[in-house]
């Protein structure tokens, strides 16, 4: 078999668990000669990026059309090499990404296999389902009330976005801050898992996240996610001196380089890692085993459409120190709607199941929803 096409796909649609946003995507069709199509996704959530994303996959296009979609590693090493002068730490990353999904897709096809099969199958018994959303109202107990209703039943617990749209306002005042993580502890329970993630409209400087995160471990956070940003090894080695709560950060990182130099930085303890940004599950996979040898956990950046998200649940289930998986609480047009009844939501009593038994990816894209949100037709 050989791949025959590669079409670059940018959609856009409004995102219900960002109050309405509009959230693009750089979708890729990878057809083969027997036919079959595997499908890919970056996260690329503007649509500049998602522009320059279309471009660069047209262009790696050529590399991948007429290779063998089982040699995925081969087409991976390929393509990060010719990008060698403007790929790294910045958008190659994205097309890299979307490619490399896509061709797992196909191989899984090919070899009539799911993901997880090819990923080695599960390494846990059970991987608890965490609902990930941003809160909408104002006052705490309405807060409260919203995110008990994303977790009833069919979550292990929360992670709640600070300084996001709308009017929730988390994240800027210290006391009002600690009162709701107080209530929302109550409201759930003493077991259920409890994060917070720090949007970009909130900074922190490094004795503010010293604070915050010390009067939060009066409630048990599980994870404190980004309270210093992307980038500040200093800082974090302060907080991380200085707190116990598991420090969580990496999404926003590029590639396997820049995840290896977090981890090792001893700063983070649960590494982020995109597979529909950070050069795909080829990446993730390397990423993950270095995690795993330093002792660090990851988790993967499931929140987006159905495509990302079932990368996410097979290689969470096959990574052994990833411990949850993140699912978006409200239904959405890129996973429900795109994937129909083959999207794999958490059964109920909050765990995630072990991937569908379909070939690949284990979803069918229906691509009449694929048209409806398309940009470019
Ligand atoms: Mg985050």
């Amino acid at each position: 078999m050989s791949v025959v096409s590669v079409e670059a796909i940018p959609v856009a649609y409004p995102e219900p668990n960002d109050h309405g946003a509009e959230r693009h995507l750089l979708l890729v069709r990878v057809v083969d000669s027997s036919g079959a199509v595997g499908w890919g996704e970056a996260v690329t959530m503007w649509p500049e990026a998602s522009r320059a994303t279309a471009e660069l996959v047209r262009g790696l296009g050529d590399l991948v059309v007429g290779r063998d979609p089982v040699a995925v590693d081969a087409i991976w090493r390929s393509l990060r090499e010719h990008t060698w002068w403007y790929g790294g730490a910045g958008i190659a990353s994205f097309a890299i990404a979307t490619l490399d999904i896509a061709l797992w897709d196909l191989r899984g096809q090919l070899l009539g296999r799911p993901l997880l099969d090819l990923l080695g199958g599960p390494a846990k018994q059970r991987l608890p389902a965490i609902a990930s959303s941003h809160a909408t109202h104002v006052a705490i107990e309405d807060l409260v009330g919203e995110i008990a209703a994303w977790v009833d039943g069919r979550a292990e617990g929360a992670k709640v976005g600070f300084g996001k749209r709308g009017d929730a306002n988390l994240g800027f005042s210290h006391e009002r801050d600690v009162a709701f993580v107080g209530a929302l502890r109550e409201a759930l329970g003493p077991q259920a898992q409890i994060m917070v993630d720090l949007g970009v409209r909130v900074r922190w400087s490094v004795a503010e996240a010293v604070a915050r995160t010390r009067a939060f471990e009066a409630f048990g956070l599980h994870w404190i996610e980004e309270p210093l940003g992307a980038d500040d090894p200093a800082g974090y080695e302060t907080l991380r001196a200085k707190t116990t709560t598991l420090i969580a950060y990496g999404e926003r990182e590029w590639n396997v380089r820049g995840l290896e130099r977090i981890v090792a930085s001893g700063t983070c303890d649960v590494a982020g890692i995109d597979p529909g940004r950070a050069e795909g599950i080829s990446g993730f996979l390397r990423a993950a085993r270095a995690a795993e040898a330093a002792g660090t956990q990851v988790n993967a950046h499931s929140w987006s459409s159905a495509i990302v998200h079932a990368a996410s649940l097979a290689l969470s289930w096959a990574t052994p120190n990833a411990h949850q998986l993140e699912f978006k609480p409200h239904a959405n047009a890129m996973q429900q709607e795109l994937a129909g009844d083959t999207f794999v939501a958490p059964a109920a009593g909050g765990w995630a199941l072990p991937s569908s038994e379909r070939p690949g990816l284990g979803i069918e894209v229906d691509e009449t929803v694929v048209e409806r949100y398309r940009l470019d037709r």
